[in-house]
């Protein structure tokens, strides 16, 4: 536990507050998680990235954080993708999820404490949908429950929303069953196929804003300390989980900060289907390693959008290996934390700040050994790490050996033998670093 202050921005309040945790022992953070009808891409992995650097901090400062991120496994463009693909939605589900988990472990991506998924919460939706029609905020028409904004004098508070705008816009879904076009589903009726559950309003499935509020309800609490998402999910998403809760729990606001990631562009456009460039994080881990996809991710403040491109790669490139160089130093496992770096990350998580930190950490460290463990807590703070994932215990073995012999070569001025072993072990994927104190190697990045 630190005695250092966090500041977030609240998208509430829209301004940088202290972090003070409703309950000091222990905090609460929700974070939107995946629909699994396929693979994420880059605006995914940029949001989960933030998301565990702040679970991360959260970790370091505070004695315990509770952090739940859940899966929708449950939606429309699930029930197509399986359909398209010829699958039932279990399988496509089931497949889709164990991909997620692996593309996310080659970021380094901290587990949750709890992962819960949509279908195993559909009692505790439908006892949500149950409230909110008894306190006359929903109504039931043609098998569909619709929540009425006309009855929460609070609706776009949250977003800013303006309903005359969203009128005026086509962001709603205009249907003969709305009363007001703004209202949203809460439950909708079984189509012929697709995956239901029984309800006291015929069969059917829930609505995905109730999905978060029943997870969220049953493993934080009617209260809890931070929500966050995307900048994509505040409106409708976030707007109208808020909406739910508030009637539903008879609460002014469930979440004391809610916290949004800015969007990811590829080389300054919007990441769109329809544009054909949408980045999957499977095929960038194809090229670069999950601490190069961090540290560039991480590169711009999580407020403000990232612009994805190979120069933003290139750089992160650089910078890892340099860290890298010095992870692969000796260290004792004392942890040593740096002031400044620390000081950027509790600023609204200025990761921007913490990066030119470590990196210029880096540099001195490799002329000064004190500055080792100050590198090395830092990157683990950040979670930027050498990946081994691929390495076999088999292939370590043979590195180092090749690495003994090259040594018995050089200390016999045998230099024709060393740099013969020295391709052999580059061919590998290695780099080796000679340096006072021995020679050290890390994989290429
Ligand atoms: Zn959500």
């Amino acid at each position: 536990m630190s005695s250092v202050s966090l500041f977030l921005h609240n998208r509430f309040s829209q301004k940088k507050e202290i972090f003070t945790p409703l309950n000091p022992k222990e905090v609460t953070m929700y974070v939107c998680g995946p629909t699994v009808y396929g693979p994420i891409h880059m605006g995914n992995a940029r949001s989960i990235i933030v998301f565990d650097v702040l679970f991360r901090l959260l970790r370091y400062l505070f004695p315990r954080v509770v952090y739940v991120r859940n899966i929708t496994d449950v939606d429309d463009k699930i029930n197509v993708q399986a359909k398209n693909l010829g699958i039932s939605i279990t399988e496509l589900t089931h497949t889709t999820i164990a991909e997620f988990h692996q593309d996310i472990q080659a970021l380094h991506v901290l587990p949750v404490s709890v992962e819960p998924r949509a279908t195993h919460h559909i009692p505790h939706m439908i006892a949500i949908i149950e409230t909110l029609l008894e306190q006359g905020v929903a109504y039931w028409a043609e098998d569909h429950v619709l929540f009425d904004v006309s009855k929460d004098p609070h609706y776009g508070t949250l977003s800013g929303a303006n309903i005359e705008e969203i009128l005026a816009g086509s962001r709603v879904e205009l249907a003969p069953y709305k009363r007001n076009p703004q209202d949203f589903v809460l439950w909708k009726p079984a189509v012929e196929e697709q995956e239901f559950w029984p309800s006291p309003w015929g069969n059917g499935r829930p609505g995905w804003h109730t999905e978060c509020c029943a997870m969220s309800k049953e493993y934080l609490g009617s209260r809890f300390d931070i929500h966050g998402g995307g900048s994509d999910l505040l409106f409708p998403h976030h707007e109208n989980e808020s909406a739910q809760t508030r009637s539903a729990f008879n609460i002014e606001q469930s979440v004391k900060y809610w916290i949004h990631n800015g969007m990811l562009m590829v080389e300054g456009q919007k990441m769109s289907k329809s544009l054909g460039n949408v980045l999957l994080l499977k095929d960038v881990l194809k090229q670069v390693s999950g601490s190069v996809v961090r540290w560039a991710c991480l590169s711009s403040h999580y407020r403000h959008p990232l612009d994805w491109g190979s120069a933003l790669l290139h750089q992160a490139t650089q910078c890892v290996e340099s860290v890298l160089r010095v992870l692969a130093l000796p260290w004792d496992g004392t942890p040593h934390m740096d002031e400044d770096f620390l000081a950027y990350l509790c600023d609204d998580l200025n990761t921007p700040g913490a990066l030119t930190a470590l990196h210029a950490a880096a540099k001195r460290a490799l002329q000064d050994p004190q500055w080792v463990p100050i590198v090395h807590t830092c990157a683990g703070l950040i979670g930027i790490e050498a990946t081994f994932s691929f390495m076999t215990m088999e292939l370590r073995n043979k590195i180092e050996s090749i690495i003994t012999e090259r040594n018995r070569a050089r200390a016999e001025k045998d230099f024709q033998r060393a740099d013969t072993l020295r391709h052999e072990v580059e061919a590998l994927g290695i780099v080796l670093e000679d340096t006072p104190q021995g020679t050290y190697w890390h994989q290429r990045i």
